[in-house]
């Protein structure tokens, strides 16, 4: 009997990637592109999307052309697989024109397997030529167009070039192309389709669930960085991006946090591009940089074992938040997405929006947005859940409940009837005129005798001092749930005066109850020292193996110049520390070595194992 596609596809998957069973729908999209078809296939970041035309690529007669945005992307790719011994060569602007003719003989001649290339490179005259002498020659095997987003004029990362690439399929429509993305919104799937007329493309749509990524919000206390470094010990020695706001933030954080002896280092769009490039390139290859940035860092960077992404301020919308904490955790070990936010983020977001020079009807957009991402913030329910639906996933559907891996599924939180603090509250901001700040509000509610509160006479408001059972930070907590819940808002003129809305009403005349969540004491999780999440649940020795293969791994890596988790992904390692394989046959039991890896580092591997014990 002759094996089928899938029986090849399984066999490469184990011998040159190392990896024992596809994920998802990985099978079907290979079989698929490999017997001939089309597909869009939509995959959150870290599912397993390279894969997907990679195997193609290798199955068919000759080479599979892959269109890619990112020039860094393309060549960690191009690195990744050549050490799995796949032959895979980058056309873009960074070879001179000697290398750049070596790769294109070497595609003619079929030596190639894959080839990655910029939209605009492939799109030139010349290029299209050779791709036009390559299909004679039946050297095409397939057409990849990877983030296929940026074909979406709505999105931020619009290529215009990308909408070009109708052309590859006029001209040889016999030749199968796939696109992906992990962006997952309808309208942008429709306008991929569109816009790259995939009609006839099969759909792929993948759950956009990461179970491996634990989402935390913790409320700012106004502690500054301390929080932030509180979160960073429990990631001694891992790689992770802290996002904030602005270039200003960026530099300020990263400052701190190099300061309290933290690898950081800054990225956004002020830096001088060799800076950005040099910092970029550091993150990616040495173990245990934080990068500090705007959300300028971001896409292409598919370093797999990025173990956190923090925020530290307010992200703009839940999409934009779930991409970002999407580059955590593409190994699939375990990692995490932590998101600090207080009131001042709220007031300070919210008055932007309402003085921009936006239209009225993006402003309307935006707001919507906005409070999307509070309600996911103030939410006690399952993290996860709140994030899958608003992509219109049922979770708890699906799985019966709560994830168990977020913070309010691991410490459910613990709420209380609010409705008479959110009423002194409401009527404070009333009394004093709607022009003062939360900071002077929370003054006069807990009886406070400030130079600010005698020079109005706040002391003789009704509202004076009736607040004196919460305490002030508790009291910043009604605040913020308060703004959050659209019941109170910013006025766009006065920085941070707070003032009522419309829904204010109902909850002043008692007819609302309300209910809020407990503000957590602070730095109730700082004090124990937690190793790192890579390294959990490691006994004495296995941890000590691990430590000494990731020195290994470096000094092999920097003789290669190529990132370390090119030579072997944490997980791996992780692995071959707790197993401590004895012979080549165990350590070929590990998944992420192939053929060729166990060929190429099997002797030294071992050797240094042995010399551990
Ligand atoms: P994406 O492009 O979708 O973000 P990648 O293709 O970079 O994701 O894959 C993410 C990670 O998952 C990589 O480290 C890859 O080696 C790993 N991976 C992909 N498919 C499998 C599989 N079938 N089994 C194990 N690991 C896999
Ligand atoms: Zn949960």
């Amino acid at each position: 009997m002759p094996r089928s596609t899938a029986d090849h596809a399984l066999d490469l998957l184990r011998d040159t990637f190392g990896h024992p069973a596809f994920r998802g729908e990985q099978a079907a999209i290979v079989e698929r592109v490999a017997e001939g078809g089309d597909a869009l296939v939509l995959m959150p970041t870290g599912g397993g999307k390279s894969l997907c035309y990679q195997l193609p690529a290798m199955l068919r007669d000759g080479c599979g052309i892959v269109v890619s945005p990112l020039i860094a992307l393309m060549q960690d790719q191009v690195e990744g697989l050549r050490q799995l011994g796949v032959r895979a060569a980058s056309l873009n602007s960074s070879l001179d024109a000697q290398a750049a003719a070596d790769v294109e003989r070497q595609w003619l001649e079929g030596d190639l397997d894959l080839l990655y290339v910029a939209p605009e490179r492939l799109l030139g005259g010349r290029m299209l030529d050779l791709v036009g002498r390559a299909h004679e020659r039946g050297r095409i095997a397939l057409f990849a167009i990877d983030e296929a987003h940026c074909v979406s004029q709505w999105g931020h990362d619009f290529r215009p070039e990308y909408r070009q690439l109708t052309v590859l399929h006029e001209r040889w429509p016999d030749v199968p192309r796939i696109a992906l993305t992990a962006t997952a919104d309808a309208p942008t799937r429709r306008e991929i389709v569109e816009r790259l007329a995939l009609e006839d493309a099969r759909q792929f749509v993948s759950s956009f669930d990461r179970p491996n990524i634990r989402y935390r919000v913790v409320h700012k206390d106004g502690a500054g960085s301390r929080q932030l470094l509180d979160f960073l010990r429990g990631h001694e020695g891992e790689s992770g991006i802290v996002y904030a706001f602005s270039r200003k933030r960026v530099e300020a954080i990263a400052e701190q946090l190099v300061e309290a002896g933290v690898h950081a280092l800054p990225y956004h769009a002020g830096l001088p591009a060799e800076t950005r490039a040099a910092n970029q390139r550091h993150f990616l290859q040495a173990d245990g940089v934080v990068m500090v940035a705007t959300i300028a860092f971001g896409m292409g960077i598919d370093k797999p074992d990025v173990r956190f992404v923090a925020h530290v301020d307010l992200p703009k919308s839940v999409e934009g938040y779930y991409q970002e904490t999407g580059r955590a955790g593409r190994d699939g070990g375990p990692a995490e997405a932590w998101l600090s936010y207080g009131l001042g983020d709220v007031v300070n977001l919210r008055a932007l929006i309402d003085r921009g020079e936006a239209s009225d009807e993006r402003k309307h957009l935006e707001r919507n947005k906005l409070d999307a991402l509070l309600g996911y913030c103030e939410s006690t329910g399952c993290r996860r859940q709140a994030l899958l639906g608003w992509f219109g996933e049922d979770y708890a559907g699906a799985h019966g409940g709560g994830c168990g891996n977020c913070d309010n599924c691991l410490e459910p939180p613990e709420t209380w009837d609010g409705t008479e603090a959110a009423r002194k509250a409401l009527s404070c901001v009333y009394r004093s005129g709607q022009r003062f700040g939360a900071g002077h509000l929370i003054d006069i509610l807990t009886g406070k005798d400030t130079d600010k509160v005698r020079q109005f006479g706040h002391d003789t408001l009704s509202t004076w001092a009736i607040g004196r059972d919460l305490d002030a930070r508790q009291w910043r907590g009604v605040f913020r749930q308060l703004v959050a819940s659209g019941l109170l808002e910013a006025d766009a003129e006065r920085y941070n005066a707070l003032r009522l809305t419309a829904s204010s009403g109902a909850v002043l005349r008692g007819e609302r109850r309300l209910s809020f969540r407990h503000e957590p004491e602070a730095r109730r999780r700082g004090r124990t020292h937690r190793s790192s999440m890579i390294e959990a649940d490691l006994d004495a020795e296995a941890l000590g193996r691990f430590h000494a293969l990731r020195e290994w791994r470096a000094a092999v890596a920097k003789e290669q110049n190529v990132p370390a988790y090119v030579i072997f992904h944490d997980s791996t390692l992780r692995a071959i520390a707790e197993a401590a394989p004895g012979n080549e046959g165990a350590l070929a039991e590990i998944p992420g070595i192939g053929a060729r890896k166990l060929e190429r580092y099997a002797g030294d591997l071992l050797d240094h194992l042995a010399r551990l014990d």
